[in-house]
C-alpha cells in the first residue's frame, strides 16, 4: 500500500508539472523508471548472505562440472557477498536491506558497491535458475505464451538469448527480463551489472541470467563459450523461472 501511494505521488508530480519545481526535471523521470522496477515487490527479497545451494556440486554434470560449481559458489560468489557487506558497512547501508533496493539506487554508491551488490545478486539468481537436468520441468503455459509473444517461438528465443551470451565481449551476463507492461526482453550487461540498476540501459526484472565470465566455464570448456551456452539449456530450471514469472 505504501509503495502504491509513493508511486502515485511520483507519477502525479511528474504529470502535473511539479517537476518544474525540481532542480533537475530529468531526475523525476529516473525516479519513475526506478519505481517501475520497485513495484515488483514479490521478487525484491535477496539478502546479503548466500543461500545454500539446493543441489550437490556435481548435480549439474555434465553441463557444469563439480569443481567449477564448488569454486564458483564458494570462492567467486562468496567473495561478492563478503565484499557487499564490507561496502554496505562502509557506506551506511543497513545489512538487512534487500539487495534489489541497493541496485535500484546503485549510482549513489561506490564502484565496490556496484560490482559486489551486482555480483551477489546475479549469482544468487543464477544458482536458483539451475537444476539437475532431470528436474528442470518445462515452461508454464503463461511463460511460454509470453516467450512466443515476444520472440515468435521458443527456438527463436533460445537462439537470440544464446547469441546475446556469445557476443558479450569480455565478462558479463545475458538476461531474460520482464520490462514495462510485463513484456519479455533479452538483455546483456558487462561485468556484474544487471537490469535492476539505475544505470542500466535496459531496465527490468531478471527472470534468469547466464554467467558468461570465464570463471563460470573455463575449467571444463576452456575457450568454448558457445558449447557451455548450448549445454546451459539442459540445466535451466524452467520450474523456477515459470514460478518467478507468475509471481511478478
Ligand atoms: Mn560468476
Amino acid at each position: 500500500m505504501k509503495k502504491t501511494s509513493r508511486r502515485k505521488f511520483i507519477t502525479h508530480s511528474t504529470a502535473v508539472g511539479i517537476g518544474s519545481v525540481l532542480a533537475v526535471p530529468a531526475f523525476a523521470h529516473l525516479l519513475s523508471e526506478n519505481n517501475f522496477v520497485s513495484s515488483f515487490t514479490n521478487v525484491n527479497n535477496t539478502s546479503f548472505d548466500q543461500t545454500p545451494l539446493s543441489y550437490a556440486y556435481n548435480a549439474l554434470e555434465p553441463s557444469i562440472d563439480a569443481t567449477t560449481m564448488d569454486i564458483h559458489y564458494n570462492k567467486h560468489a562468496g567473495t561478492y557477498s563478503k565484499n557487499l557487506k564490507d561496502a554496505a558497512a562502509a557506506e551506511g547501508v543497513d545489512a538487512k536491506t534487500p539487495v534489489e533496493k541497493v541496485l535500484e539506487t546503485v549510482s549513489k554508491y561506490s564502484a565496490k558497491m556496484r560490482n559486489n551488490a551486482g555480483g551477489h545478486y546475479n549469482h544468487e539468481l543464477f544458482w536458483k535458475s539451475l537444476s539437475p537436468a532431470d528436474k528442470t520441468g518445462v515452461p508454464s503455459e503463461k511463460l511460454l505464451g509470453a516467450i512466443n509473444s515476444s520472440f515468435a517461438s521458443m527456438d527463436e528465443f533460445k537462439k537470440q538469448f544464446s547469441e546475446a551470451a556469445k557476443s558479450r565481449f569480455g565478462s558479463g551476463w545475458a538476461w531474460l527480463i520482464v520490462g514495462k507492461d510485463k513484456k519479455l526482453m533479452i538483455s546483456s550487461t558487462p561485468n556484474q551489472d544487471n537490469s535492476l540498476m539505475d544505470i542500466a540501459e535496459i531496465k527490468g526484472v531478471p527472470l534468469f541470467g547466464l554467467d558468461v565470465w570465464e570463471h563460470a566455464y573455463y575449467l571444463k570448456y576452456q575457450n568454448r563459450r558457445a558449447e557451455y551456452i548450448d549445454n546451459f539449456w539442459k540445466v535451466l530450471n524452467w520450474n523456477f523461472v515459470s514460478e518467478r514469472f507468475n509471481s511478478i
